[in-house]
């Protein structure tokens, strides 16, 4: 190792070479005793006294270059050495001979480092690619979460709409004949005809499973799909069913065909939307456990490992059991 750490700065032997021959200069010309100092210095620089004003060349170079492998071309862009960030370009390209990899050594520190690394047309491609899949990726995340929204709304509406019916009631004229129709909606009653209250029943157990089931998927998606929320940034999920049930609520209200059943459908919306919390903040407690469960069964041990996130963000170990 040619750099020398002193506290928490890496000095370079030629620049340690140069601090020597500074103080041997000015000791001598000032009469100062400076040389001792720098006695000390290269004792502990290069393990050895230098007692001229000169540090000999072997020690400011050493003659590794020549053991590690012949010179193939020199660096001819911008790369930075990654011990001190010395620019490397014009520095000699070696090939290593014992493992054919072509090394560049830095002149400042001395160590050496892969020529060329990072340094390709294909490495800003990919830069440029990975940045472009980052963007697609909160792009898809962006719409889903507005789908969730969406169709949390639309359930909400549906568990008022899937309950009443259209209906047009004649106004007669005293002639008996009717003149016009209104058209008004009801709920639809368990009197409606025979089995109606049975089809009810079936229709509310169906439409309530789905709306929680909704909610569930929306709360371990956020939770699954964002792992990198934390603490209260994950309740940022029960956004979906509020503004998804607020606007259906909203519609509802404000739009005045749906007049009729207004004080009857606005307690349904409220249900639909508590049904969704629930299966929010049950999603955002059960997503990731149960989608751990999924890959363990689902992807091949060694293909787990791209999922480490998910283990690591609860503080478990994915453990990777090894097939024999
Ligand atoms: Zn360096």
């Amino acid at each position: 190792m040619a750099g020398k750490t002193f506290g928490q700065i890496v000095i370079g032997r030629a620049n340690r070479a140069c601090i020597v021959q500074i103080l041997f200069t000015a000791g001598q010309t000032q009469g100062l005793p400076l040389h001792a100092i720098a006695l000390v210095f290269t004792q502990y620089s290069w393990g050895a006294p230098v007692f001229c004003g000169r540090v000999p060349d072997e020690m400011i170079h050493e003659p590794l270059d020549a053991e590690v492998g012949s010179p193939v071309g020199r660096l001819e862009t911008d790369t930075f050495c990654p011990h001190c960030h010395y620019n490397l370009v014009s520095q000699a390209v070696l090939r290593d001979q014992r493992l054919e990899v072509l090394v560049v050594r830095c002149p400042e520190c001395g160590r050496f480092s892969a020529a060329g690394h990072g340094a390709t047309a294909s490495r800003a491609w990919l830069n440029r690619l990975a940045t472009a899949f980052a963007a697609a990726w909160a792009l898809f995340l962006a719409l889903l979460l507005l789908l969730a929204t969406f169709f949390l709304g639309m359930i909400s509406f549906g568990m008022v709409m899937a309950f009443a019916r259209f209906e047009a009631t004649p106004q007669m004229n005293p002639a008996g004949a009717p003149v016009r129709y209104t058209y008004h909606y009801v709920p639809t009653k368990p009197t409606d005809y025979p089995n109606a209250e049975s089809d009810l029943r079936t229709q509310l157990i169906v439409m309530s499973s789905v709306t929680f089931a909704l909610g569930f998927v929306a709360g371990g998606m956020v939770t699954v799909l964002l792992w990198h929320l934390r603490g209260w940034q994950r309740w940022l999920a029960i956004l979906m069913p509020i503004v998804g049930c607020g606007v259906s609520f909203m519609i509802f209200t404000l739009d005045p065909i749906y007049e009729s059943i207004l004080r009857w459908g606005q307690p349904r919306i409220a249900g639909a939307f508590a049904l969704e919390m629930l299966g929010v903040i049950i999603g955002l407690q059960l997503g990731r456990p149960i989608t751990r469960g999924l890959l363990r069964l689902l992807v091949p041990p060694k293909l787990r490992q791209h999922f480490v996130f998910l283990w690591l963000v609860d503080h478990k170990r994915l453990v990777i059991e090894k097939i024999v």
